[in-house]
């Protein structure tokens, strides 16, 4: 789900690596239905299902030679993740739109490769109860949680004392506060390591993206927010690590490639060969480490007391974040507008201290009509 975007063209780039191990039977995509139909008539699928209804129909045109389902809507959108065919729904989606498709995905029993954080963010309570009911696992696609788990691997979840995450710290990490009032959408996107989503990049330039991966971290691993620290480590080497209660603590380390934790999710527990290029210790300068600056940015704090307050806040600091992320993307607002706007959303929008899958989209939306009427108070 998501084919075309980065982590669906990287998961991709895997299965034309692994022609025995692995078939794409369904792609799902967005808007972009030129880059969907290339796919398809590469990896033959089943199923393609496209959201923007604007492109089912040259997308039918393009591929009217082949023998592939070509479909456009929610509810082929919601049966692609559940044929009979699919083992693993690799979850890619962009923001909330993910939610409800991995949802569907669990209750039909499909393993998760999970690369949507923002599915656990708005909805990790009752993500992980119904992958608890339903026997599914979740695989950790984010590279910060790949080396959670991987470092978890042979241990008890129980005997882990504290969980550093990793981040890059983005490109304004040595900005002051009067700089970021003036930094470009342009700027924002030229990320010093990763190459990465429009969204999961401007979330990197605030480190919302830093604290929902706090929250997804809460959810999968069942680890409460004070035993998670956030360690600012620009060079983006070490994914993350877990300290345990003997004080020995485990790191998982590698260069900035999302292919490593796409293939590590999906062969999971054997681990698929790989002929791309790996670390040169030898080469690296320094590895650094530092505390993040919570007054700078301000998000990873709202992320902190979003999941303290739990219920339905997550979702509403997820809603208004991405109103400000297009807003911003779209030159509406200044960079800090995006924390101004969260903090007037999460105080404005009605608290649900025990949301169901329906409060959560109510709350979605909700939150997302303030966040668009605040909107025009902060530009
Ligand atoms: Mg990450």
């Amino acid at each position: 789900m998501g084919s075309t975007g980065s982590i669906g063209t990287q998961t991709l780039d895997i299965i034309a690596e692994c022609p025995a191990l692995f078939r794409a039977s369904v792609l799902t995509a967005g808007h972009n239905h030129r880059l969907l139909a290339e796919q398809a008539r590469r990896f033959r699928p089943d199923m393609v299902v496209i959201a923007d209804p604007d492109g089912l129909r040259p997308l039918r045109e393009s591929l009217a030679d082949l023998p592939i389902r070509v479909e456009c809507g929610p509810e082929a959108l919601a049966e692609a993740g559940c044929r009979d065919n699919v083992d693993t729904v690799v979850a890619s989606l962009v923001g909330y739109s993910g939610l409800i498709p991995t949802v569907n995905a669990i209750r039909a029993g499909k393993e998760i490769a999970l690369a949507n954080k923002e599915t656990l963010v708005v909805g990790g309570a009752i993500v992980t109860r119904l992958a608890r009911e339903h026997g599914v696992r979740i695989l950790p696609v984010d590279s910060e949680h790949s080396a959670i788990f991987q470092c978890l691997q042979g241990e008890s979840t129980t005997q882990a004392r504290k969980i550093f995450l990793t981040a890059s710290g983005g490109p304004f990490r040595t900005f002051t506060a009067e700089q970021m009032e003036r930094v470009t959408a342009a700027q924002a996107l030229r990320h010093p390591n990763w190459d990465m989503g429009a969204k999961v990049t401007i979330d990197s330039a605030s480190m919302m993206n830093k604290g929902f991966e706090m929250i997804e971290a809460r959810w999968l691993f069942d680890c409460p927010p004070e035993k998670i620290e956030v360690v600012v480590h620009p060079q983006s080497i070490v994914h993350s690590m877990v300290e345990f209660v003997d004080g020995s603590v485990k790191a998982q380390l590698g260069l900035p490639d999302m292919h490593l934790p796409i293939r590590y999710a999906l062969g999971y527990p054997a681990r698929i060969p790989s002929d791309r290029p790996g670390l040169t210790l030898r080469e690296m300068a320094a590895l650094t480490f530092e505390a993040p600056d919570l007054t700078r940015f301000p998000m990873l704090g709202y992320a902190f007391e979003a999941i303290g307050r739990g219920g339905n806040m997550p979702c509403i600091l997820n809603a208004a974040n991405e109103v400000g992320v297009r807003a911003f993307l779209h030159d509406e607002i200044p960079f800090p507008g995006l924390g101004r706007l969260a903090a007037e959303v999460m105080q404005r929008a009605g608290f649900i201290s025990d949301p169901s899958l329906s409060d959560l989209v109510a709350t979605h939306a909700e939150a997302t009509r303030l966040a668009e009427e605040t909107l025009a108070r902060i530009k």
